[in-house]
């Protein structure tokens, strides 16, 4: 089994998935957070994340695992340094890169290979499982998510802050030319604004179980 959950930056895709995935037995995949670990791999290694070639050699020879859901760049774990601001800010310009995406979608497809997973991010029911047996795209106004979003940073930040971060990123992901964030027709639309995690996570496996 296959589910995608798609959605915005801060709708409670992570949080949601985990607990679906618990409830369901399946693998929880947060494919964000290869995004963010790669991005944090380019930080490191002073490479800019407008330097095109670099990025695309250092692709090709960098190599990605997920163990027990931990990021591992080239046998290091990188989990514990993705959720900074940092690396907030450069993740969306980074992962509009042709190269970024193909790396990540042929790693995500190989790992996924005869397991039944729940992946969170913005083009798993459009681009890393377009067949997926369900879809879903969750949402919120801006300023919940912002709230959200807030409530859960180790770092120190205003809710204006965090708000200008996500509509930034927000736009950046749904303009770029490859896997662009977007509703695709066959997702279930829900938007969590006004809803608790537990009614949304009952929406998700009654729609699954019908
Ligand atoms: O899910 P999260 O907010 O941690 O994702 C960080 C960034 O990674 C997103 O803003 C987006 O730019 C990128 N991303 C992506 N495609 C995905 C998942 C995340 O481009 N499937």
């Amino acid at each position: 089994m296959q589910i995608a959950i798609d959605g915005p930056a801060g709708a409670g895709k992570s949080s949601i998935a985990k607990i679906v995935a618990q409830k369901l037995g399946l693998e929880y995949i947060d494919s964000g957070a290869i995004y963010r670990a790669l991005a944090k791999k380019m930080l490191d290694s002073n490479i800019k994340i407008e330097d095109y070639a670099s990025i695309k050699n250092a692709m090709e020879n960098i190599s990605i695992e997920l163990i027990n859901g931990d990021v591992f760049i080239n046998g290091v774990n990188f989990t514990p340094f993705i959720r900074s601001s940092e690396v907030t800010a450069v993740v969306s310009p980074f992962s509009a890169q042709t190269e970024v995406r193909r790396k990540v979608n042929f790693f995500l497809n190989s790992y996924s290979e005869n397991k039944s997973v729940i992946m969170d991010g913005r083009d798993i029911g459009s681009v890393v499982f377009p067949n997926a047996d369900y879809k879903f795209y969750l949402d919120a106004s801006v300023e919940e998510r912002a709230r959200r979003r807030l409530a859960e940073i180790q770092y120190s930040a205003s809710l204006d802050e965090i708000k200008e971060s996500i509509s930034k990123r927000d736009y950046n992901d749904e303009h770029r030319e490859v896997g662009a964030l977007k509703r695709v027709e066959d997702a279930i639309y829900i938007d969590t604004t006004e809803m608790s995690m537990e009614e949304v996570v009952d929406k998700i496996l009654f729609n699954i179980k019908k």
